[in-house]
């Protein structure tokens, strides 16, 4: 990485502390990413942007800040980043997957929270990353109670607006969902001092359709009998795709794309067709989190989609374009993301044909039900995802875990029993 010293000691850093994150990466990345064989070129771009992570993209942050623009931190995709782009400023996903951070949070949150949402604390309490020091203001949400909880701690310390997520879809939860986005413009206008017309959402709305149909496109390339791309780096692509900029992205994705097409007319794959295929869902991977990936691929498997919030949850669906005013397009908006699953809602039955719709589409042999420690709606909803896909015959492994490396030989372990049923 190139030399961000000034940078960080401007943005009141602990630089001690985070040495000995900037240490660590690279032999992580290389160990996981780099000693994969046949790799796409357009990796390149995306390893570029890890091997920067901490430096590119926060100065990009900070000259945009320069120039009067604002920052905008946000932790789970509700938030309408549309919206913060249509009003000039900048989004960028903040939630937190290393376990570096998780001490940091345990200092103020109880042990049994998730990982992710200790990171996330701990990341802006300990500050070590860039980007929790960068975003003026931070989105939250009302997805789970971990959460909730956590934003009252981060408000002390950082300005944060929260938005109401409804618990259930009704008609009238859609209704109160297109008010929060209402007054999340006003707020996002009263901070950044921009005014968001009908004509800069509507271009805002392009810009982010754009970025998750680059998306589906690098998504639809994994339904091939070869796989063209590992599912580690389809899900760092993702991951990436959260703080890049959102035109940029979808260029590099797109020119991916191109290639992983291209491979998939000479049939070149970088598995072996007859490799298990597995569909992984449920909690979110924020990077650094590639724990379970690594363990599926360096056992022989192929992971071929995520139903996650880095993955299909965060683009399969995009925002009707159509629209022309303002009030017509929040309706858009609210429509689009109420179409999401999560397991904080409930009843929740469109996940579970969500997985079994993707476990047809991608010609899945199996599934991982992924469980972060201590989330209690995804571990409690497990139960529900068991039953409809044993009726279905379709073979399921569920795993909690956490972010640290100790109970990664029980994991490889419990997948290697897994492939070996599904006749690996
Ligand atoms: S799992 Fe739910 S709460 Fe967490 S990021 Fe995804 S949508 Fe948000
Ligand atoms: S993984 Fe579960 S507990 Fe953690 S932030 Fe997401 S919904 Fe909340």
């Amino acid at each position: 990485m190139a030399d961000y010293r000034q940078m960080w000691t401007d943005l009141e850093m602990d630089l001690e502390k985070h040495d000995l994150l900037c240490e660590a990466l690279p032999d992580a990345f290389g160990g996981i990413y780099l000693s994969q064989e046949n790799r796409p070129q357009g990796m390149d771009f995306f390893d570029f942007v890890v091997a920067e992570i901490h430096g590119v993209r926060p100065a990009e942050l900070i000259e945009h800040q320069q120039k009067g623009g604002k920052v905008f931190g946000t932790f789970c995709v509700y938030v309408p980043d549309e919206v913060i782009f249509a009003a000039g400023a900048i989004s960028t996903g903040l939630c937190g997957g290393s376990q570096f951070w998780v001490p940091g949070g345990e200092k103020v949150l109880p042990t049994n929270t998730c990982p992710l949402i200790k990171a996330s604390v701990g990341a802006r309490l300990d500050k070590t990353c860039p980007f929790f020091r960068i975003a003026d203001m931070y989105v939250g949400e009302t997805t789970c109670d971990g959460k909730k909880k956590a934003w009252e701690i981060l408000a002390s310390d950082v300005p944060m607006h929260i938005i109401d997520i409804p618990q259930m879809k009704r008609a009238k939860d859609i209704d109160g969902f297109a008010e929060e986005i209402k007054e999340f413009i006003k707020v996002v206008e009263d901070f950044t001092g921009n005014k968001v017309t009908a004509q800069v959402l509507g271009e805002s709305i392009k810009l982010i359709n754009n970025k998750r149909k680059a998306l589906q496109r690098l998504y639809a390339t994994r339904k091939a009998a070869l796989v063209p791309i590992s599912g580690k780096d389809a899900l760092l692509v993702t991951q990436i795709a959260f703080y890049d900029d959102p035109t940029r992205n979808a260029q590099m994705v797109n020119k991916l794309c191109d290639e992983l097409e291209e491979r998939i007319a000479r049939k070149d794959g970088v598995f072996p067709e007859n490799a298990k295929r597995i569909l992984i869902t449920g909690t979110p991977m924020a990077i650094p989190n590639w724990k379970l990936h690594h363990i599926v691929e360096t056992a022989g498997a192929v992971v071929v989609v995520e139903e996650l919030c880095t993955g299909t949850r965060y683009f399969e669906n995009l925002v009707d374009e159509s629209a022309t005013t303002l009030d017509a397009q929040v309706r858009a908006l609210a429509e689009r993301y109420m179409k999401t699953n999560c397991a904080c809602f409930t009843p929740n039955p469109g996940r579970i044909d969500d997985i079994i719709r993707l476990v047809r589409d991608y010609k899945a042999d199996g599934v991982i039900d992924y469980n972060l420690q201590f989330c209690g709606l995804y571990s409690t909803e497990s139960y529900l995802i068991k039953q409809a896909l044993d009726a279905q015959g379709i073979p399921l492994l569920h795993i909690e875990t956490d972010y640290s490396e100790q109970d990664f030989e029980q994991l490889r372990t419990r997948v290697e029993a897994f492939l070996e049923m599904l006749g690996k």
